[in-house]
């Protein structure tokens, strides 16, 4: 740990009934079912986003999208609009437990779009089952597996002879057919809170894994994980992907992007318009793959998020050219990581309002290589980056 400050750690995520507060008001944070809005639903909440919030909308690592700087006073009122575009849980046990991500690349009546459905409505009824806040689980069921890096606690791919159901961190699974397996994957959530897996509503499957074995009847090996090359703006088979800098964008882009097609949410930064393979410039959005500003990350930063050391996104910005084609620059405003958890390239780890720490191939938390660096500095001398890295 450098000579930042350690940052305050919740041990849950923010939804729309719970949501968290934020250096700019509110984080409203909405589940689409499926990961996808339609234009109704999309347009809809860009008009919420801007008569409560500050205009501005993020789409988060685990594809879901989150209203920033909703006013505490308006939250009623943005309630009952998500109640009306059909975009509210029940209650705010159910919004947590339905904690799911779909592969975007699916078809209506495919293996992932079933099984998504059957496993949303057996959370949504299951109230004795209590899983802590940041349990999720994740269906990746298309022909090549897209969400090995995305977090989850328990995983329904597809393995050389069919389905498989699999506890994060375990390298063998249980067979499932479609059909059974919601009821399977909420069997295995079930067992990690027997074998104790959370405690005082924090835990994960993966570091359960590393203390316990799966159960018994999880014993067909996964095909073993491959590191997955990045999501890329670009045509797909199901639509257009187009990326969000630094995973946000104006209220009004949400509006204009529902006018080409219905979206769908990515763990990547991304969303897919259906149906469409290019689209006119927006704010806020990253259409070329060769984009710099791929190559970046930041989280919210100084003044959004009250734990910010410092402004991390101009900076990002400003520096994208300067990192090398292939590795990737993340920003961090504290040491948490937020917007990059798992190790980067380059690291820049804010310990001051004009001072960052520079680590390489690690995560915001750990040892500098340098220490102290200028913002000015930085901009100045952009080979501080890669001198000695
Ligand atoms: S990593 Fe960034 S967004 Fe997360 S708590 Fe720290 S400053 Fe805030």
């Amino acid at each position: 740990m450098s000579a930042a400050a350690t940052p305050k750690v919740y041990g849950w995520c923010p939804g729309a009934l719970r949501p968290m507060m934020s250096g700019d008001g509110l984080v409203v944070r909405v589940r689409a079912p499926l990961g996808q809005l339609s234009p109704a639903q999309a347009r809809g909440l860009a008009t919420l986003s801007q008569a409560h919030g500050s205009g501005l909308v993020d789409i988060s690592a685990r594809a879901n999208l989150q209203l920033r700087g909703i006013r505490e006073e308006a939250h009623a009122a943005l309630i009952a609009g998500l109640r009306d575009l059909d975009l509210l849980d029940e209650d705010a046990g159910a919004e947590a437990r339905r904690n799911i991500t779909l592969t975007p690349f699916w078809q209506a009546g495919d293996d992932g779009h079933q099984i998504a459905l059957d496993l949303a409505a057996a959370l949504t009824e299951a109230t004795d089952l209590k899983l802590p806040g940041k349990f999720g689980f994740a269906v990746d069921c298309g022909a090549a597996p897209v969400l090995t890096d995305t977090a989850a606690d328990i995983r329904i791919e597809r393995g050389p002879d069919g389905l498989l159901l699999r506890a994060d961190g375990a390298d063998t699974g249980l067979p499932v057919t479609a059909e059974a397996a919601a009821g399977e994957a909420l069997a295995l959530a079930r067992w990690f809170l027997d074998q104790g897996g959370a405690t005082e509503g924090r835990g994960r499957m993966h570091q359960l894994m590393a203390r316990r074995a799966p159960p018994a009847a999880h014993a067909a090996p996964a095909p073993g994980a491959t590191r997955l090359a990045p999501q890329r703006p670009g045509a797909t088979p199901f639509g257009l992907l187009v990326a969000l800098e630094f995973g946000q964008m104006p209220a009004r882009t949400l509006a204009k992007l529902a006018d080409h097609g219905a979206l769908r949410l990515t763990p990547w930064r991304l969303l897919l318009v259906e149906g469409i393979d290019s689209l006119p410039p927006l704010p806020g959005l990253i259409l070329d793959a060769t984009d710099p500003r791929l190559r970046v990350s930041a989280c919210t930063g100084a003044p959004g998020c009250p734990q910010a050391r410092a402004v991390t996104r101009d900076l990002a910005r400003d520096l994208a050219a300067a990192v090398p084609a292939g590795q990737h620059l993340h920003i961090s405003g504290c040491t948490k990581g937020c917007a990059h958890p798992r190790p980067a390239d380059l690291v820049l780890t804010a310990t001051g309002a004009d001072t960052f720490d520079l680590i390489c191939n690690g995560t915001a938390a750990d040892h500098p290589l340098n220490t102290s660096l200028s913002a000015a500095a930085l901009r100045a001398t952009p080979d501080l980056l890669t001198e000695g890295s």
